[in-house]
C-alpha cells in the first residue's frame, strides 16, 4: 500500500478543509492549550515537552500510514478504525478522570472504512481462518461493518465529533483532518458553525441510534 496523493490535489476534498499555515489559522478556543501544541508539531515543526500530567486525548484512526508525532507523558491515544469512538466509552471516562478536558479527533484521506461493506468478505475469511464459526464471523463483521463504514471520511468526522460534543459537555474537542501525504492537520469547513452551537441544539444532527454507546 503506498501514500495518496496529497488532499489539496484530490478534488474530493477540495473546499471542504481549511489550512493552519500559521498560528492565526488556529480557532481561539484552541489557543495556549495541548490541541494548539500538537497543531504546532505537526504542522510547525515544533517539538513537544512531556508533561507531569497528561493534558489530552487524540482519537485517530488505526491507519498504519499515519504516526503521531507525541512523546510520552503528554496525551491519552485511542486508535480505532476509522477513529469512532462508539464502544470506548468507559476508557473516556477514565481519561476525564485523569483530568483531561481536551480531545482531538484526527480522520484522514484514504480511509479504508469508506471501502469496507466491500472488504466484508475478506474480513470474514479472516476470522474464519483463525477458527471463527462462519455464522458467528458473518454475523459479527456484517453487523459492526455498519457501525465503522463511512461514506465519506469528512462527513463520518462531522457525525463523530457531534456525538461526542453531545456526551461530553464540558471538554473542548477539536475535529481535525490529516494530509497522509505530508502529515499536514486541516481543520474541516463545517467547524466554526458547530462549534458555535451548544450542546444540546446539535440533537437535531445526530441519529439517536449513534448516541446509543453502552
Ligand atoms: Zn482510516
Amino acid at each position: 500500500m503506498s501514500l495518496p496523493e496529497s488532499i489539496c490535489d484530490d478534488e474530493r476534498y477540495i473546499g471542504r478543509l481549511q489550512e493552519i499555515s500559521s498560528l492565526n489559522d488556529i480557532p481561539r478556543e484552541w489557543r495556549d492549550s495541548p490541541i494548539e501544541k500538537l497543531i504546532c508539531s505537526e504542522n510547525f515543526g515544533q517539538k513537544i515537552e512531556e508533561c507531569k500530567q497528561p493534558e489530552l486525548l487524540i482519537a485517530t484512526c488505526i491507519e498504519f500510514r499515519y504516526a503521531l508525532p507525541i512523546p510520552r507523558m503528554f496525551a491519552y491515544v485511542i486508535r480505532r478504525a476509522s477513529g469512532r469512538l462508539v464502544g470506548s466509552e468507559f476508557s473516556l471516562a477514565y481519561i476525564l478522570s485523569a483530568g483531561v478536558r481536551h480531545f482531538v479527533l484526527i480522520g484522514h484521506n484514504d480511509c479504508g472504512m469508506t471501502k469496507v461493506l466491500k472488504k466484508q468478505d475478506d474480513l470474514i475469511s479472516a476470522l474464519i481462518e483463525q477458527g471463527w464459526p462462519r455464522d458467528r464471523a458473518e454475523d459479527f463483521i456484517h453487523s459492526q461493518s455498519e457501525r465503522h463504514m463511512m461514506k465519506d471520511e469528512i462527513d463520518g468526522l462531522r457525525r463523530e465529533y457531534i456525538r461526542l460534543r453531545r456526551l461530553f459537555k464540558k471538554v473542548t474537542i477539536a475535529p481535525m483532518f490529516v494530509d497522509l501525504a505530508d502529515t499536514k492537520l486541516f481543520i474541516p469547513t463545517w467547524y466554526n458553525e458547530l462549534a458555535e452551537l451548544d450542546a444540546d441544539l446539535l440533537s437535531d444532527k445526530v441519529l439517536d441510534i449513534d448516541l446509543i454507546t453502552m
